[in-house]
């Protein structure tokens, strides 16, 4: 199913696959003055052509540019390729080569199930080509660099109308899993980027267009950092990480259940140990107890969300 949405002269094609009448789980792409930001899966990829036809009305589809890639944001590439040749098709050099190659992507059943495998795509051209500068009749939109949700990932900003393209760069509320891919360090480093860039309209993978993005950004970024400051107390007492997933979480969430354990709880304490390995670390790897230490002393054990937020 594909629901389309009009914020000013930003289109908003919000996919999903249903089942039993119902969304499992939306994505979404952009159009903004003849230039498509991400593809939407290959199982809507009809649907968005459509829409795309319809919103532009006669006017010419110029570009089309993506954020990263994986399967529901360069899965509509092909049909939209054939349906609109003369667009040429950005990316990443590291998301072009997933393009080329989907067989990359190692799909496990269930994002075959919800989003269909891409067919593989040549001739993309490398954002690098445009001088990460992707120009518009009237708008001029940065390539900024925002790994972390995979790390081939690209986010777009228009510095005058202060529009930020995040795809999944940015996830809004509290997540309570992740897959392996996620890097906490990459992902903490990009959100008080995104942050800096001080973005009016956040128009994220999800479609879910947010007007005053700051604060969410902030407590994203706050969120995550008590998360890692959690782990690093709960490993100074020794705890396992299921012990800490039953601690922190109350359990594994069921999304690990459904993603046959590619997303858990379990990632996300992994990814919060490899982050704190980063800060907490002596010369034989093992976790400084006086870090730990440290952060107690603060009573409130906020002394790392003070850094992030500012
Ligand atoms: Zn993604």
């Amino acid at each position: 199913m594909i629901h389309v949405e009009q914020h000013g002269p930003v289109t908003v094609f919000r996919m999903a696959r249903a089942f039993l009448g119902r969304p499992i789980y939306w994505t979404a792409a952009y159009l903004v003055d003849g230039l498509l930001i991400d593809a939407g899966p290959r199982r809507t990829a009809q649907e968005l052509v459509a829409a795309v036809e319809r919103t532009l009305d006669g006017q010419p589809l110029r570009q089309i540019v993506v954020t990263h890639g994986h399967e529901d944001h360069i899965g509509g590439l092909a049909a939209l390729r054939q349906r609109f040749p003369a667009a040429p098709v950005y990316a990443s050099r590291r998301t072009r080569t997933l393009i080329e190659d989907p067989d990359r992507l190692a799909m496990q059943r269930y994002r075959r199930f919800l989003w269909g495998k891409p067919r593989p795509l040549d001739g993309v051209r490398l954002l690098d080509e445009i001088d990460n500068r992707v120009e518009t009749p009237d708008y001029i939109l940065r390539v900024v660099e925002t790994p972390g949700h995979s790390p081939d990932h690209v986010s777009f900003f228009e510095p005058t109308q202060r529009w930020l393209f995040a795809g999944d760069a940015f996830i809004g509320g509290r997540d309570q899993a992740c897959s392996p891919e996620f890097d906490l360090f990459s992902t903490l480093g990009t959100l008080r980027m995104l942050s800096d860039l001080r973005p009016e309209r956040l128009f994220p993978g999800s479609g879910h267009v947010r007007r005053t993005p700051q604060p969410e950004l902030h407590e994203k970024i706050g969120y995550l950092k008590r998360l890692a400051n959690e782990v690093v107390k709960l490993d100074a007492l020794g705890m396992t990480a299921p012990e800490m997933v039953a601690c922190l979480f109350d359990g594994e969430p069921p999304v690990r259940f459904w993603t046959g354990g590619h997303f858990s709880a379990t990632n996300f304490i992994k990814a919060c140990r490899s982050y704190n390995a980063v800060f907490f670390t002596d010369d034989a790897g093992a976790r400084k107890p006086k870090g730990v230490e440290r952060l107690q002393h603060t009573g409130s054990g906020d002394s790392v969300d003070r850094s992030a937020g500012s």
